[in-house]
């Protein structure tokens, strides 16, 4: 019989698949498929990578060939519907196909374990247990008391996962005192029936489209759900859940790093009647295992995670909802730069299912593929019951009197608002004290040696910190470069603004709400709940304030500086600005009382900002997206960004110009700009640059890119750079 050949995606940065020939003989030979993991020899290592075709031949000579070691499953781990998505995001990414595969697996299974199968066990005190805890013969072994103690309050039991993360040492306790039959293993109940919470009746804007995306259950489509904030579009997507999993499907929900909250999980498992499962980067790799795997077998009907999420194996896809689809952190930023919103579409459509994008403030692209017909609209144009959309205006702070960033009309309007009993929320996209130190004697900048970056001042921890490459460095005490003592924090950073605070409103509590302030666990929690409480009436933060909360007794919202976003390097910098300002307005004015939001620019007739103001967001887009019609710039054209960087100057250059005089052979349809320094030339040590490749029509863009990146490798100073390409970039830096 004639030997087989296995095509396998092994993790590498090359631009291709190997073939191996299948182990000799075994009655494994007879259950290979595609999507079985196998080791392979890979160079001088090993490697596992996964079966993607079993053929009769290969281009590769028979004696070149080399033997797989080992078929590590007995069945396909990655279902035919993954293998599809993969190879569709390899090819639209134009990634080396072994990483691609490689990111869809946990990292467990990823380096060659085994997935377990078994059901989900739950611990559970007996009635002997339960004797045995009044009496007093088990005080001799704390540790078993304490875990006794810990099972006998929950009397429907505790999954052993949970034991083991609660208690040290609970495998082998739990073992003790089911040896003494004082504990029992239950199965999992795949089943949980009570639901604590009634729904709501809908509105009329919800129940609309809940109709709608409920008789397209059956079939591909993509609904654009633009909603306010607060107009009860989680709402809609619990009763599409609800719908799906009375159909016996899965649904799938991906939300934003930051959106990920307790308060979203707490909605979705107050409501629904089937279990979930919960898949983001903070889990450990044996409870992500855990989470994929009951994705994959069917047992979590609801499967909620951040951007990898989109990966996940269901048993019964039955939709797919991206909350806040307009959010950055959906575009992975390194490595195999997937679009996780995009992939949502690729996958709905091979699922032949719906997939709902919901947001305040959609994204352009999304809007135009509404335009274009590609995606269905659908309006939840009011804020559920009294609550009214807060006021926005534009505070011209030219020629004001500025106390550290806050100009004196928006210190009274807070004073006004704190003495109504109002909250206030101040929003600076910068944490730490200052953006720079610079010296008032000579203009000495505090520069990172690594980055054409300044170090930021952070006070409280008396450092200079790079937030491009975290370096570190005491504060400066005298100028390196005059050597004067009188070095000044320069412009604002959340610190600051909070320092200021205290010393104009010292009575009232301030919560600063950024990354420094939450490091610790629990912290950001603390500051939450006491807001809540009305014991702290200023806040202070970043864009982690912008997403997932919502603050009720806020009546004013402050944008302290809105220039930053007006004249970004990027193209996108307005859109982001807006989403942002609209998306922090959103957090006010959700009780009885109106918000106000005032916004503190330089260019208060800046077109884009007063269209924002005047007409909302939705007019802002409108003006946006012909700005970009006219600049022939995305969602008109399409863009990938092919990034170098190297230790010296002009390497990347010299790269990116080798990489085009390649391209010039086969360029059609296509255009390429640059090479250019990327907007922040050095980072951590390294010089970069990058070419941006664009076409008016994507197939073209795609032609161009299968032709071209497969042989970047091959050029001369290939090996002298780090290269990457990224298709759709959402960021040009
Ligand atoms: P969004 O997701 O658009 O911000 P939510 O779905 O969170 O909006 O709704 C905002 C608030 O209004 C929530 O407290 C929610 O429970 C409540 N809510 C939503 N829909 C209704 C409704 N039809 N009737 C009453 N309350 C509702
Ligand atoms: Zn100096
Ligand atoms: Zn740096």
């Amino acid at each position: 019989m004639k030997e087989k050949i296995l095509r396998v995606a092994v993790p590498s940065p090359l631009y291709r698949r190997f073939d191996y020939l299948a182990p000799e003989g075994g009655p494994e030979i007879a259950r290979l498929r595609p999507g079985i993991r196998v080791r392979v020899p890979f160079g001088r290592s090993q490697q596992i990578g996964v079966v993607l075709e079993i053929r009769d031949d290969s281009p590769v000579p028979p004696e070149s060939l080399r033997s797989v070691l080992e078929i590590l499953d007995t069945q396909p781990l990655l279902p035919p519907d993954l293998l599809k998505l993969a190879d569709w995001a390899q090819r639209y990414y134009h990634h080396p196909p072994g990483e691609v595969f490689s990111t869809l697996l946990p990292v467990l299974l990823r380096q060659g374990r085994a997935i377990r199968r078994k059901e989900e066990l739950l611990w559970r005190v007996t009635a002997a247990g339960h004797t045995a805890l009044t009496e007093t013969k088990i005080q001799r072994a704390p540790r078993q008391r304490v875990l006794l103690e810990y099972l006998a309050v929950h009397s429907a039991g505790v999954p052993a996962t949970q034991t083991r993360r609660e208690l040290p040492d609970a495998t082998r306790t739990v073992r003790a005192l089911r040896d003494k039959g004082w504990v029992e293993a239950i199965a999992s109940q795949s089943e949980i029936v009570e639901r604590s919470v009634s729904p709501p009746l809908l509105n009329r804007y919800q129940n609309e489209a809940v109709k709608n995306i409920g008789q397209a259950l059956d079939e591909f489509a993509v609904f654009l759900l633009d909603g306010v904030t607060g107009s009860g579009k989680t709402e809609v997507y619990l009763r599409t859940v609800e719908t799906v999993l009375a159909r016996g499907c899965q649904a799938l929900l991906l939300v934003p790093e930051i959106g990920l909250t307790p308060q979203l999980l707490m909605r979705f498992t107050e409501r629904l009647t089937k279990p979930l499962a919960v898949l983001h980067s903070n889990l450990t790799d044996w409870e992500r295992l855990d989470a994929w795997t009951s994705a994959q077998n069917g047992s979590a009907s609801v499967i909620i995670g951040t951007r990898s999420a989109i990966f996940a194996p269901l048993q019964k896809p039955g939709v797919i909802i991206i909350d806040e689809e307009h959010d950055l952190s959906f575009k992975q930023q390194d490595g195999f730069r997937y679009h996780a919103r995009d992939l949502a579409v690729v996958r709905a459509r091979q699922w032949n299912i719906p997939v709902v994008l919901g947001s305040a403030t959609p994204a352009l692209e999304s809007l135009q593929n509404v335009r274009s017909g590609r995606y269905r609209y659908l309006s939840l144009p009011e804020r559920v019951g009294d609550a009214v959309e807060p006021a926005i205006e534009v505070l011209d702070v030219r020629r004001q009197r500025m106390e550290e960033g806050l100009s004196a009309p928006l210190l009274a309007r807070m004073r006004a608002h704190l003495a109504q009993d109002g909250q206030v929320l101040l929003f600076l996209n910068r944490r730490g004290f200052a953006p720079t130190l610079i010296c008032h004697e000579c203009g000495w900048l505090a520069q990172c040696r690594r980055c054409d970056a300044r170090l930021t001042v952070h006070l409280r921890r008396q450092r200079l910190i790079c937030h491009h490459c975290g370096a570190e460095q005491p504060v400066e005490v005298a100028c390196p470069s005059c050597g004067s003592v009188d070095l000044r924090a320069l412009g604002q950073g959340t610190e600051r603004l909070e320092r200021v605070l205290k010393r104009e409103f010292p009575t009232v509590g301030i919560a600063r709400i950024d990354r420094d302030s939450t490091r610790r666990k629990g912290s950001l929690q603390n500051l939450l709940n006491e807001i809540h409480e009305g014991k702290r009436r200023i806040l202070i933060g970043t864009q982690m304030l912008a997403k997932g909360h919502h603050f009720p007794a806020v009546t004013l919202v402050g944008i302290v500086d809105a220039d930053q976003g007006l004249f970004g390097a990027d193209f996108r910098a307005s859109e982001r600005m807006a989403q942002l300002i609209v998306q922090v307005a959103g957090r006010a004015g959700r009780a009885q009382r109106p918000g106000t939001v005032v916004i503190q620019t330089h260019h208060p007739q800046h077109p884009l900002l007063r269209v924002l103001v005047t007409e909302g967001y939705s007019a802002f887009a409108t003006a946006a997206l012909n700005e970009r019609r006219e600049a022939w710039l995305p969602p008109f054209t399409w863009q990938a960004l092919l990034r170098a960087e190297a230790l010296q100057a002009d390497v990347p250059h010299r790269f990116l110009r080798e990489t085009m005089d390649l391209g010039s052979q086969f360029m059609h349809g296509v255009e390429l700009f640059g090479p250019v320094p990327a907007p922040m030339e050095r980072r951590a040590g390294r010089y970069r640059a990058q070419l941006l490749i664009q076409a008016a029509q994507r197939r073209h863009l795609h032609e161009f890119l299968g032709r071209w990146v497969g042989q970047l490798g091959t050029l001369k100073t290939a090996r002298k750079v780090r290269w990457s390409l990224d298709v759709d970039p959402q960021d040009l830096l």
